[in-house]
């Protein structure tokens, strides 16, 4: 290892059943370093962080600390620990019913906890030294959540870490507590403390880090210093698309949009419990649109709350011109809403029913269980819907959990068009679906539409979106940062709204 790097991995890799989730991470962090962790939700960062800290095991590979030959192996986080490498995690694990100085010194031996004064002496020293706006008796519940997570890096920094991992620690504090933290931050990188910061907001990456990794589907895309990579590349390496090989594709039958349409649904200011910013949407009869960002920005917590799949805490939401309330899905169905969820193994096909009873099921649950279908009528509606999305399956009674992944996915779109709804919500509907049945879905989208039916269609593919919607609306950080129509309608448009700043 070359001088000032503290830390090394090489060759992380880690699985879990069948998803391998680090396909060999090499990563590198220097002595007073902030070195940024980036990628979309699921590329690994918290499972390499996990690895680090010895909470998972890693399947192969080596870690390497300064001061230490060969690779470190380290079976617990108490090990990490002792090595020099400590992580506050978003979620305080910390005890708030103890006092700050408790909190510092909890679990470092009795010596210390039993001689209160030196403890929280020696708590009140370090909490000035760094500037933290707290003393060593305030018991932990009276501080903010800012403070809380200081009196955790305290903790750490008093525990002589080399170190510091920072898991999405600003992701609930206001500006001025980021900018404590921040300051916080720069003042252990001055001690030669090297720190890795994982978070999902650009802008704190440009403000406070020196360097930034960049992972993606487990793998390594690459390092860069901070001042060498624009915003723009930064998103296009997380999304893994080239700048300027991309193919715009266009279909020009997708710019159907008559601006003289009415809102079918209308929200101002709309938000709910999962913590998106006020969303003030609207979608035409006969319109396709999207959400579009990176994944975690938001996109589905939008839908969501429009169907009444989170909690709605604020705003209002107009279907047809007037107010509808819409507390729960059952809500959004009777005005017409149907809502196809991302995640279909949880929220979509009951795997040990037919065919037939999961298409049915979302028109039963609507007009009630009291009075069920006939036997008759539900062949019939399987029959129907069997044949117009061309889902392969031996007949209507085959357990849907025997079909392929497309072809369970078209099961539960006809759910969805057997209610017949104004409004239809297609949150990834063509992820890991064969190419065959993701064309088949795109066109069905396109000429639902034509026949008046509005949809919103969301896709971690972005030249799927961009052939079937004709208004793109851009989130990052849980807001809508941006909107595209026309000829704006383009894969780099896309990235660099989603990239924002004037990098
Ligand atoms: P990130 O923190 O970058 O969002 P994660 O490290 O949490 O990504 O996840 C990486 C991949 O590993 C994802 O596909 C995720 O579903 C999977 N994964 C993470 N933890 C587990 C676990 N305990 N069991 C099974 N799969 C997991
Ligand atoms: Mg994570």
């Amino acid at each position: 290892m070359s001088e000032n790097v503290v830390l090394e991995l090489k060759n992380i890799r880690k699985r879990f059943g069948p998803v391998q989730a680090l396909k060999g991470v090499n990563f590198k962090l220097c002595e007073g370093e902030i070195h940024a962790l980036m990628g979309e939700n699921g590329a690994g960062k918290s499972t390499l962080i996990k690895v680090l800290t010895g909470v998972y095991t890693k399947d192969e590979g080596s870690i390497h600390m300064k001061g230490y030959d060969g690779d470190i192996a380290i079976h617990s986080p108490q090990e990490a620990q002792d090595a020099g490498i400590s992580t506050v995690y978003q979620e305080i694990t910390l005890c708030p019913n103890l006092s700050v100085a408790e909190n510092m010194y909890i679990g470092r031996g009795k010596e210390i906890i039993q001689n209160w004064k030196k403890m929280n002496d020696n708590a009140n020293k370090i909490l000035e030294s760094l500037d933290i706006p707290t003393s060593a008796t305030t018991q932990l519940a009276n501080c903010s959540i800012a403070v809380q997570q200081m009196v955790a890096i305290a903790r750490a920094v008093d525990m002589d870490c080399k170190v510091l991992i920072l898991d999405e620690p600003t992701s609930s504090l206001d500006d001025q507590e980021v900018a404590k933290l921040f300051k916080l931050m720069r003042d252990l990188k001055a001690r030669g403390v090297g720190i890795i910061f994982v978070t999902h907001f650009l802008d704190q990456v440009y403000e406070v880090c020196d360097k930034i990794t960049v992972l993606r589907d487990g793998v390594q895309e690459g390092e860069y210093k901070t001042e060498e990579l624009p915003r723009l590349q930064l998103v296009s390496k997380m999304l893994g698309k080239e700048i300027d090989d991309l193919s715009d594709i266009k279909n020009d039958e997708a710019i159907m949009q008559d601006t003289n349409e009415e809102n079918v649904i209308e929200t101002n200011q709309l938000t709910s419990t999962s913590g998106i910013s006020p969303l003030d949407f609207y979608i035409k009869k006969g319109e396709v649109n999207g959400f579009t960002g990176l994944l975690g920005s938001g996109r589905s917590e939008c839908v969501r709350a429009i169907f009444g799949a989170d909690k709605v805490v604020g705003g209002t939401i107009k279907k047809n011109g007037k107010l509808v309330k819409i507390n729960k899905p059952i809500d959004a169905m009777k005005a017409g809403i149907a809502y196809l969820p991302e995640d279909r193994k949880v929220d979509g096909i009951i795997g040990d029913l037919s065919v037939r009873e999961n298409i049915i099921l979302a028109l039963q649950v609507l007009e009630g269980f009291w009075k069920p279908f006939t036997r008759a009528e539900a062949d019939d509606f399987a029959e129907k819907y069997i044949k117009l999305l061309g889902i392969k399956t031996a007949s209507a009674d085959t357990p849907i959990k025997s079909l392929s992944g497309g072809n369970q996915q078209k099961c539960i779109v006809a759910r969805w068009l057997l209610t017949h709804p104004e409004y239809l919500i297609l949150d990834e509907p063509t992820r890991g679906i064969d190419v065959g049945t993701k064309v088949d879905i795109q066109k069905l989208v396109l000429k639902l539409a034509s026949e008046g039916m509005s949809i919103t269609f969301i896709s971690s593919e972005t030249d799927e979106m961009l052939r079937t919607c004709s208004r793109l609306i851009v989130m990052r950080d849980r807001k809508v940062v941006g909107e595209l129509t026309g000829s704006d309608l383009t894969q780099n448009k896309i990235m660099s709204v989603i990239a924002g700043g004037d990098k």
